[in-house]
């Protein structure tokens, strides 16, 4: 039962591969069905005052990712900034900026997960209010998967939705480095990494890429 927040001190000592290594040790968890399971009270208690999160995590918005229960991750642990579709944008590079430069986090993982309805909706070119200029930003991956995948470009093909969510994850990655110095800095010496990993709806585990 976790009781302890992050303090400086531990953020301080942590390294982008063990945080890495406790996210995955924290899926492992999830997939085996044994959660820690946290001391609420005592953790909202301790991080009041501040807080010093190992990681912070770019998700969809999918109800089937709830990313701190997935990664067995408590209150104080993880910042998350999730968007239908899990890609980068202004405020979500300044959001990551933040966790890192400002708040101590060693890791950025961009989450993307099997089946994800965004990247379905840019697969088929869905064109609905605000969603449409959403989608924009998914369309790279769409393309880059045209080249690599036979058969349909669109939904009905799992493999071109499959490889696309990988695309998406990595282009967001490559978007992220040329976008934000800070953090392209801060991942060239070694303060910080930035990662990628695919969330299987049906196993519950995360598989990096
Ligand atoms: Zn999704």
């Amino acid at each position: 039962m976790r009781n302890l927040a992050i303090t400086k001190d531990v953020q301080s000592a942590l390294t982008p591969n063990s945080v890495l290594q406790d996210l995955l040790e924290g899926n492992k968890r999830f997939t085996n069905g044994k959660l820690e399971g946290a001391d609420n009270s005592a953790l909202v208690n301790q991080t009041t005052g501040g807080q010093f999160p190992k990681a912070v995590v770019l998700s969809c918005i999918d109800s089937r990712v709830p990313v701190e229960t997935v990664l067995d991750q408590a209150i104080g642990d993880i910042f998350v900034a999730r968007v239908a579709g899990n890609f980068e944008n202004v405020d979500i590079l300044g959001s990551l900026e933040y966790s890192c430069k400002a708040a101590g986090s060693k890791l950025v993982l961009v989450l993307g997960h099997q089946s994800c309805g965004a990247v379905k909706a840019a697969c088929d070119g869905v064109e609905l209010g605000n969603i449409t200029a959403m989608l924009d930003n998914i369309k790279p991956a769409v393309e880059k998967s045209k080249d690599e995948v036979e058969g349909e470009s669109n939904s009905s093909n799992a493999t071109f939705v499959a490889k696309t969510v990988e695309n998406n994850v990595k282009l967001t990655i490559d978007r992220i480095r040329e976008k934000s110095e800070i953090l392209k800095e801060m991942e060239d010496n070694g303060e910080i990494a930035i990662v990628g990993g695919v969330y299987s709806l049906e196993t519950g585990k995360v598989e990096m890429l």
